[in-house]
């Protein structure tokens, strides 16, 4: 086999023959290759079923896993086979359910849980990506062993391509699609109660960060879910329908044709569900009744160097996740009291951990509230309770953490103040807004509340008698 093997990848990388190959033979080529690789995967099943075996039958001292300083299984065979942590997770799982444990007693190899899919695998028929769908599968059915092996010995059946369905051997979504119907088969008198099994597979879980992004999973109850709709709708203000244009004296019309309000927030409904997760996070974070973690509030951590941020250049670091994020957002977290940034030296030195100084404190929080309503962005109704406060002059750049620097913002337009057209300044303590073109041809600094008793004096200094 290792003779096939280096032969096929000599055909495929270096002998550069692929050109001349009619379809059938790449085809055929690539059919070997996969064949190859099945084979292949299931010696890394058997050889991880065999170490499992060994862990499980050793003291901790003499485990593999012990010997070879890792703390998981699954981080022994991922630093012995560098596949990642979410194949390997498969890999062992797959093992679990096809190893043959020994009896203690007897020192026998016991049957294994799915003993035709095993020979499956052995023969190369079924590939670890099938196993693993499958196995998931059967597993989520609550029904007797012998149950299972029905399902066990047709599906080992139809991955050669015979049994009921006789026909060409199936790809590993199909495989899949079969066991679901095995699964639901078995399960069909399943006594457990409904809200039991739910209960049961609940779950959330927060992937892991690839082209900036992290991918959030899971099943929610469904009064978790509702808690959370309730939140949704109390951030996503139905109100929210866009800013009314700027009024008085200074406004000129603009030559857009359509109305207003269809430029307003073009974000789809799963974005503004985002902010509004990102807003009740961060709510909850600030809020002072969370449990501390190592004795302060569970603030993340972001890490940026001292030059990159003063001169805006460069990127940053959020705490568990590798690839780098903007500065923006460390502007952002740096001023929602939620965080401390961790300021460095180009060689990596920390210089300075910065808390509690660029933070707000609850007195500045409700002058603050008091004096701007709710998020300055006009058209926007995310309520003060809501928002976070931005330092309109950044705090690297010498901004103070004073009433007169600070606004409030809702999440996203916090995270999009430097990109979305909207500017902010202070005159004389009061925030200033100059909106995008769309909004204010004109381009006017004007001045903004949402605060229900500023907005009331203004009425009855402009009404007749005021
Ligand atoms: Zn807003």
């Amino acid at each position: 086999m290792e003779q096939s093997l280096g032969e096929t990848v000599d055909r495929a990388f270096r002998s550069g023959e692929l050109r001349g190959l009619d379809d059938a033979a790449v085809l055929s080529l690539m059919a070997q290759a996969a064949s190859i690789a099945r084979r292949a995967e299931a010696a890394l099943v058997a050889t991880v079923a065999e170490v499992q075996e060994r862990v499980y039958a050793a003291p901790h001292a003499e485990r593999p896993t012990t010997r070879y300083g890792c703390r998981s299984m699954n981080e022994l065979v991922q630093r012995t086979t560098r596949a990642s942590g979410r194949t390997v997770g498969d890999v062992v799982r797959v093992a679990r359910a096809l190893g043959q444990s020994v009896s203690p007693s007897t020192g026998e190899a016991l049957s294994a849980e799915y003993p035709d899919l095993r020979d499956a695998a052995a023969d190369g028929v079924i590939g670890l990506d099938a196993l693993a769908a499958v196995v998931a599968t059967l597993e989520s059915a609550r029904c007797e062993r012998a149950a299972r092996m029905g399902a066990d010995a047709e599906l080992a059946a139809s991955a050669r391509g015979a049994g009921v369905d006789a026909g060409p051997s199936p790809s590993a979504d199909e495989l899949r699609m079969q066991a679901q119907v095995w699964a639901m088969y078995l399960d069909q008198d399943g006594a457990e109660p409904r809200e039991a099994r739910a209960l049961r597979r609940r779950g959330l879980t927060v992937g892991v960060c690839r082209d900036g992004l992290v991918p959030i999973r899971g099943n929610a109850l469904p009064e978790v879910a509702g808690q959370l709709r309730r939140l949704f709708d109390s951030i996503l203000n139905p109100k929210g329908d866009g800013p009314d244009a700027p009024e008085g004296p200074h406004f000129v019309e603009t030559d857009h044709d359509g109305p207003i309000d269809a430029v307003a927030d073009t974000r789809s409904r799963a974005q503004r569900q985002h902010d509004a997760f990102a807003t009740i996070l961060s709510a909850a974070a600030r809020s002072g009744e969370l449990p501390t973690l190592g004795g302060s509030a569970p603030t993340l951590v972001v890490s940026v160097t001292a030059d990159d941020l003063v001169t805006g250049r460069g990127h940053a670091h959020v705490e568990g996740c590798d690839e780098p994020v903007s500065l923006a957002v460390a502007r952002q977290v740096a001023c929602t009291g939620a965080v401390q940034r961790v300021t460095t030296d180009g060689a990596g030195r920390i210089l300075a951990i910065h808390i509690d100084d660029r933070v707000f404190a609850a007195h500045q929080r409700k002058a603050i509230v008091l004096r701007d309503g709710g998020c300055i962005i006009p058209g926007c109704h995310v309520p003060a309770a809501w928002c976070e406060i931005h330092h309109v002059i950044e705090h690297a750049k010498g901004g103070p953490t004073h009433t007169d620097n600070g606004v409030l913002l809702c999440w996203y337009h916090h995270r999009t103040i430097d990109s979305s057209g909207w500017r902010v300044r202070m005159r004389l303590g009061i925030p200033e807004v100059r909106g995008p073109s769309w909004w204010d041809a004109s381009m006017q600094w004007r001045p903004v509340t949402k605060s229900p008793t500023r907005l009331s004096k203004d009425m009855r200094a402009r009404s007749p008698g005021g």
